[in-house]
């Protein structure tokens, strides 16, 4: 009942030229199938994706946005814009924001119902760090960003709602979580949810996986029950590897 979603993070990576490129080759290479398939450029390629895009199988969406609505808010990006070049959806709460640029979870929870109120489906991540789940408290964390980046959301917002579970200890470090330990925690972020909301919120409820996925982990990650798709950084920035890991969503 849940369709897996598979979203590339492009992060502050390639210049037009290549944004373009690589958005063709997606084109060509991922035929539709199971999986809905997007990518996040940068904010200034998203209109040269978008015309690359267009017309295919593959959706695209933003890294982020602001939680206003407009005004004097200097080198911010709003929904309606975001909207006005065709995004479907908007990542939220990447812990590179959370920890690189100060982002709360009170200011990720003001995005998030701005995006739902524009119509846009919002990607919010949350994860441990290595320190976080080494001192036993990876549960404790998550449920906190949680009930401050999601808490009191309507039960119709929150069925619009995709969420990220990344592990910090594993962006960008090549370290993946096991398939095991990824389902752990997948399906006790799934229970949290179930203690909210009626149990088809959490029972329709997206959460992708991510940090460090490949190819080669791709398949054995999306085998797990509670893993509805994963958000992919590195392995995006090349065509192969991130069809490689959309070729990799079961079939059955
Ligand atoms: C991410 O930044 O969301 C991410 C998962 O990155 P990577 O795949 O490079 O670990």
């Amino acid at each position: 009942m849940r369709r897996m979603l598979i979203v590339g993070n492009w992060k502050m990576n390639l210049t037009r030229a290549e944004s373009l490129a690589l958005a063709q080759e997606l084109t060509r290479i991922i035929p539709e199938g199971p999986a809905e398939v997007a990518v996040c450029p940068p904010y200034v390629y998203l209109e040269a994706v978008r015309a690359a895009l267009e017309n295919s199988p593959i959706a695209w969406g933003a890294q982020n946005m602001s939680d206003q609505p407009n005004g004097a808010l200097t080198g911010e990006i709003s929904s309606d814009m975001l909207l006005d070049l065709g995004c479907r959806y908007v990542i939220l709460g990447h812990s590179e924001r959370r920890q690189l640029l100060g982002e709360t979870s009170e200011l990720v929870r003001s995005k998030t119902v701005r995006a739902l109120e524009a119509g846009l489906i919002p990607i919010v991540c949350v994860g441990e760090t290595l320190d976080e789940r080494e001192s036993g408290r990876t549960q404790a964390v998550v449920s906190q960003q949680f009930e401050k980046s999601l808490g009191g959301l309507t039960e119709d917002q929150m069925r619009r709602v995709v969420i990220a579970y990344e592990p910090v200890w594993a962006i960008g470090t090549g370290k993946v979580a096991t398939p095991e330990q990824a389902e752990a925690d997948h399906s006790a972020l799934r229970r949290l949810v179930g203690t909210h909301y009626n149990a088809s919120v959490p029972a329709g409820l997206r959460i992708q996986h991510g940090g460090s996925v490949k190819p080669d982990d791709a398949a054995e990650l999306l085998r797990q029950p509670n893993i509805d798709g994963a958000l992919v950084g590195g392995a995006s920035l090349k065509a192969e590897s991130f069809a490689g890991i959309v070729a990799a969503v079961p079939r059955d």
